[in-house]
């Protein structure tokens, strides 16, 4: 047989009409058209539907059973299968009734749309939070019809084409018997009335564009691309509907000294080579202001001094990230003839005067270091 419907539809060959009725019921809400468009869903809600049909008809499902499908071609009832244009909506209809697709009058209010609007922080605004002014363009109640949309003293009236359901019904003979298509009041759109004189400041949308300007509070803690909702910041819906949401999208502005991972601060303190050998006091900037940091003596490129908890606010919580400082050791360059005779002088008294190509690499040498550090290593 060429199709199998009871796989089609997940039930047993025994299932009683209750569960064949569930199965597709189930399988139909998730496969719909209206809920999921895509070709091949499409074509499973085809095959379900099919299935539906004949298992749900004990005639047919018992010329099924015996061997006949009667969608197949030539294969007894000639139904002549599922077309391109089979009804789908039809069937659903006369299945869920029609409220279910969503039929009915139609509410002229309707939600606003949600808008998003970019703003750049610096990063010390990321850290501790700021407070912005908003300027946004959007949509607010018509003040003159206060969302209704008719022009003052005048009311919605009831649609004479479709008295006020506003859908229109056919009923129609087909292969699946009698059925009932509903569509939408050409006259009215579907609201079920109709503005005899539309509101002549916002053409009966009720609502009118303005621009208006917020203050928001950004909390402590945002970074790039953190989204912050504004319920009911949103413009107005049509009709009076309720307004949508504003998202805020967090653009940071890069910062000169700090590169933030996480809610970690990093940055690079270069310090000379005498000072790292000798171990020194230094001013080091961070988002709270100067820091006075010990470097100790014999401090090492590459070595990391922590200053804790100042780094980034946690956002929506306690508590800080840390300021990571990376430690550079500048070597010197451009050495006069007094400065490489003490350097030459210091090499000499640390056992560390060699010919060039004595170091091994990884040997932890004065000599291989200052080469690593000259090559950016
Ligand atoms: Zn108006
Ligand atoms: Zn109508």
């Amino acid at each position: 047989m060429a199709n199998d419907y009871y796989s089609a539809l997940g039930v047993r060959r025994d299932a009683p009409p209750d569960e064949i009725k569930k199965a597709y019921r189930r399988l139909a809400r998730e496969l719909h058209p209206d809920v999921n468009p895509d070709p091949q869903t499409q074509e499973r809600f085809k095959e379900i539907t099919q299935a539906y049909e004949v298992l749900s008809d004990p005639g047919k499902r018992q010329m099924y059973d015996q061997g006949v499908d009667p969608f197949a071609p030539n294969g007894g009832a000639g139904a002549g299968g599922f077309g391109p244009g089979f009804p789908f909506s039809d069937i659903m209809d006369a299945f869920f009734g029609a409220g279910a697709a969503g039929r009915g009058p139609r509410s002229r209010a309707r939600r606003g749309r949600n808008a998003t609007i970019r703003i750049e922080l610096d990063l010390s605004e990321c850290a501790f939070g700021a407070t912005r002014e908003l300027t946004v363009d959007t949509a607010v109640v018509c003040p003159t019809c206060s969302g209704e949309g008719t022009a003052p003293g005048t009311h919605p009236e009831t649609c004479q084409i479709c008295a006020g359901r506003g859908e229109i019904s056919q009923v129609r003979k087909s292969f699946l018997g009698q059925v009932v298509t509903t569509q939408a009041c050409p006259n009215c759109g579907g609201y079920g009335t109709v503005l005899p004189r539309p509101c002549p400041e916002c053409d009966g949308d009720g609502r009118v564009r303005t621009r208006r300007t917020m203050k928001v509070r950004i909390p402590a803690g945002v970074e790039d691309g953190t989204h912050i909702q504004l319920a009911g910041e949103g413009e107005t819906g049509p009709g009076g509907g309720p307004p949508g949401d504003l998202f805020l999208e967090v653009v940071q502005k890069p910062h000169a000294i700090f590169e933030r991972q996480g809610d970690d601060l990093h940055c690079t303190l270069t310090i000379p080579m005498v000072a790292a050998a000798l171990g020194a006091t230094v001013s080091v900037e961070s988002l709270d202001g100067p820091n006075d940091v010990d470097v100790r003596p014999g401090t090492q490129s590459g070595q990391v001094l922590p200053l804790y908890g100042l780094g980034v606010k946690h956002l929506n919580g306690s508590g800080r990230g840390d300021l990571i400082i990376h430690v550079a050791v500048e070597t010197p360059t451009r050495l006069d003839a007094e400065q490489e005779k003490l350097l030459r002088e210091l090499a000499k008294l640390r056992g560390e005067e060699s010919p060039p190509g004595k170091f091994q690499p990884g040997q932890q040498g004065f000599f291989s270091r200052l080469r690593d550090a000259f090559n950016g290593r």
